[in-house]
Formats: structure tokens, C-alpha cells, sequence
């Protein structure tokens, strides 16, 4: 239900400059941005000094789990989840139970996600399964509003498949996002293959196996002229071959995962599978390069990755545990600890406006009755804005968690930064830290 608010106090991050002003919501719209607003009757009042007030963030890599495994996380305890984290809007990876490979089982998704705190947008696997062998029905799947593809949880293995699926979606105006791991390659590995594996007896999975398919993806990219989004890219050498091929003239973008960015190789030296992620974490290099290229701009967003999976699963031998850790909670977080309190442009650019245009948020559809995320706080826009306190300091404690499942790799650690509030489509989700 939609509110009128007021935000107060708070430095309004736009695209390229940041400003002292007020801003109202009314009716579900940013109803007026000035230096000084006189808080109407009956409007909830947001302190916001000391903040950043900013369009809310949008995750392009969140595994709801639902349908199919509903005990490590629902569509609403992910959304939840995502609120905390200041998101207004998150894109639900189709490696459910069944998979979201047609327009029965993508909208019950976007159903269920209508109920949800936040936007649910939904990606469609590309194959029949995510099975690897037969085109799914993107194009039914696109006519419904669907306009990112993927079969996240593994790539596209045969080249002429992914060939095809690009030479199909070019026209229907959608992306692809690839899981980039050469399953032959990878096979059997658990962790990042080099001195470490052999010295801890894991087997590894080699940097090659992810960069091998990068470097072909470019090329089909480039002879498709098919938008291609890389998922969760973890070395250092596959964001220099994106940066590369973008120079060139292809459309390609990429995103990092928190646990990239901010985790290497050596926390598996205790056998917790709770390091345990796909593609691995890599070398204390490799989370240097892509920090830098972060600040930089060379990579396009961050993107959570979020994994939920239950607690006797993740205790299981490194080897045979599931793959993947949660992210929504404090992405935010951990991306601020890369770019720094001097540069919530680079910030909300990451988490927000980059990833919206991606999956093509930047508009509202009635199709799939999503609002726009991404753009700037200016009169007219939808109202989803999250005031994120760069100041705030939290630990992160397991037991706290919105999520229906623990397995962070961050409990215990000091973190910056935290969402103070945040409204989704002209309604208050967060205040002063909290669900409502
Ligand atoms: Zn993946």
C-alpha cells in the first residue's frame, strides 16, 4: 500500500553528483526532490542525515529456491532478505524444482513474487531443463516479459547450442547470461585448482575452465550480435577479456559476486564447506584485480549470487556439499568496503542503476507488473529508493539472518554500511533498520 513519506536530512546520490535534498513520495512516485520540504500531515517522516538516498539496489543473481526446495529458502524469505540488504528489486535464477523453462512454471514465480516486499523479476533457463540439449521456449517465455536467460547452476556446454539460443534471442530484444565453467575442464573439482588444492587433497577446478568459456562466448557474441551478460566472474583474466571484447565493439557485460571480491582460496584451508561456492574462490590476486577493476568501472555490476542451501547440507564433507553461499544481506556491505564512503556514485552504479539496465528495469511492464528500477530520484520516477547509512557499523551473526538458511561466510565479521530504509513501489519496507 502506497504512503506519503518524506525523506529528510539525506545526500541524494543521482548519476553523476550527489546533493543535499529532501524528497517526497506520494501515490507510489517521487513526487517532489528539493533542498527543503515541509513534511505534509499525516506523512511519514524518514531521517536520513548522514545518508545516502539513492534508487533502490537491484540483484541480477538471486536463487529464491523456490518451487522445489522451500526449506532453504521461499520466494518471501528471500525477499525479505533482499529488503535488509536494500533492494527493491532482485531477478530470480531459474535452476528451481521444476525449472523455469516455460510460462506455467515462470508465472507462478512472478505470482508468488507479486505477494513478495520486493519486485520479482524472473530469468528463464535457455535450455529444455537446464538440461543442456534442446532450446527452451524463450520466445513464449520473452512474450511474457522475460528478458534475461540463463541456466545459471552450469554453462552452456555445447557451442553450437549457445550459438543458436543467441541467434534466437538477438530479435526478441533479450540477454543471455552465462554460468561460465567448461564442465569437462572443472569436472570433479571443488575448490581453485593450483598449490593450495594439491597441498589440502581437493581437487581443483581451474581458472582456464571458466576464462575458456568467456573467451568463446565473446566470439559467438560477436558473430551473433546478441547481447551476452557474464555471470559471477571470478578471475582476474576473464574481466580483461569482457573489458577487451567491449572495447571491440561487442555487447557483453559482466558482474562479480560479493565472495569474489572480498574472500580467496585459502579460506577452504579448513575443510568448511561453507567456502565451498561455483566457480571457486580464487587467488589473493585475483580478489585484488577485480577490487580495482570494481573501483574503476571495468566491471559492470555486483550481483549477490545468493545461495541458500540447509544447514546438514553445507556440514557435509567439502567434497560432497552443495556448491554456494548467501549474499543478500551484505552485499551492500562489502561493496562499500571496495569503493569507499567517498563514492556512493560508484556505489549505487554497482548495485543499482548498471544491474537495472541489464534486465532491462530502468521501465515499468504491466506484463509482469514490475516497477522501474535503476533511475535517478527525480519527480515522476517509481518510488524505489533506499537510504543506505554508510556510517553504520553491524557484525554479522548467522542467527539474525532474514534468509531461511545460515550458510553466510561472513559470520562474526565487522562490516560497514547498512540499509537505514527502504521503499518499494511508495511503501515503507525498512525503517530504522527493520522490517516493518
Ligand atoms: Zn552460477
Amino acid at each position: 500500500m502506497s504512503e506519503v513519506v518524506v525523506i529528510r536530512g539525506g545526500t541524494v546520490i543521482h548519476a553523476d553528483q550527489a546533493l543535499r535534498q529532501d524528497v517526497l513520495i506520494r501515490d507510489g512516485k517521487v513526487h517532489e526532490v528539493g533542498d527543503s520540504i515541509t513534511v505534509p500531515a499525516g506523512a511519514l517522516e524518514i531521517d536520513a542525515s548522514g545518508a545516502w538516498v539513492g534508487p533502490g539496489f537491484v540483484d541480477l543473481h538471486t536463487h529464491m529456491r523456490e518451487p522445489g526446495r522451500e526449506g532453504a529458502e521461499t520466494i518471501e524469505s528471500a525477499s525479505r532478505a533482499a529488503a535488509i540488504g536494500g533492494y527493491s528489486a532482485v531477478v530470480a535464477m531459474p535452476n528451481t524444482e521444476p525449472a523455469i523453462d516455460n510460462v506455467v512454471v515462470a508465472t507462478y514465480v512472478l505470482s508468488q513474487g507479486e505477494r513478495a516486499l520486493v519486485d520479482v523479476a524472473v530469468a528463464g533457463a535457455i535450455t529444455v531443463g537446464r538440461g543442456g540439449t534442446h532450446l527452451a521456449a524463450i520466445g513464449e517465455m520473452a512474450a511474457l516479459g522475460i528478458r534475461l536467460f540463463t541456466d545459471d547452476g552450469m554453462g552452456v556446454q555445447d557451442p553450437s547450442l549457445m550459438r543458436r539460443a543467441l541467434t534466437y534471442a538477438a530479435p526478441l530484444g533479450v540477454t543471455l547470461a552465462q554460468h561460465c565453467e567448461d564442465d569437462l575442464l572443472a569436472a570433479g573439482g571443488v575448490m581453485n585448482e593450483g598449490a593450495l588444492s594439491s597441498k589440502l587433497g581437493l581437487s581443483g577446478r581451474p581458472a582456464l575452465a571458466e576464462e575458456l568459456m568467456v573467451m568463446r562466448d565473446i566470439e559467438l557474441a560477436r558473430l551473433t550480435r546478441c547481447p551476452l551478460h557474464f555471470l559471477h566472474l571470478s578471475t582476474a583474466r576473464s574481466v580483461a577479456l569482457v573489458v577487451n571484447a567491449r572495447r571491440e565493439g561487442v555487447a557483453v557485460t559482466c558482474e562479480v559476486a560479493p565472495h569474489h571480491f572480498t574472500l580467496d582460496e585459502s579460506c577452504c584451508d579448513q575443510y568448511d564447506a561453507i567456502f565451498k561456492v561455483h566457480p571457486p574462490l580464487r587467488t589473493t590476486n585475483d580478489v585484488e584485480q577485480l577490487r580495482e577493476a570494481l573501483r574503476d568501472g571495468r566491471i559492470d555490476a555486483v550481483a549477490t549470487d545468493h545461495a541458500p542451501h540447509e544447514v546438514q547440507l553445507k556440514e557435509l564433507p567439502f567434497d560432497e556439499a552443495p556448491a554456494g553461499m548467501l549474499g543478500l544481506e551484505h552485499a551492500a556491505s562489502l561493496t562499500l568496503d571496495v569503493v569507499g564512503t567517498d563514492n556512493p556514485i560508484r556505489l549505487f552504479q554497482l548495485l543499482s542503476r548498471a544491474p537495472s539496465a541489464i534486465v532491462q528495469l530502468r521501465s515499468s511492464d504491466q506484463r509482469v507488473r514490475l516497477s522501474a528500477h535503476g533511475g535517478d530520484v527525480a519527480v515522476g520516477e517509481d518510488a524505489n529508493v533506499v537510504i543506505f547509512d554508510p556510517t553504520a557499523t553491524r557484525q554479522v551473526d548467522r542467527g539474525q539472518l532474514q534468509s531461511r538458511s545460515t550458510n553466510t561466510p561472513y559470520h562474526g565479521r565487522q562490516l560497514h554500511g547498512a540499509t537505514r530504509a527502504l521503499i518499494v513501489r511508495g511503501s515503507v519496507v525498512v525503517n530504522e533498520g527493520t522490517l516493518r
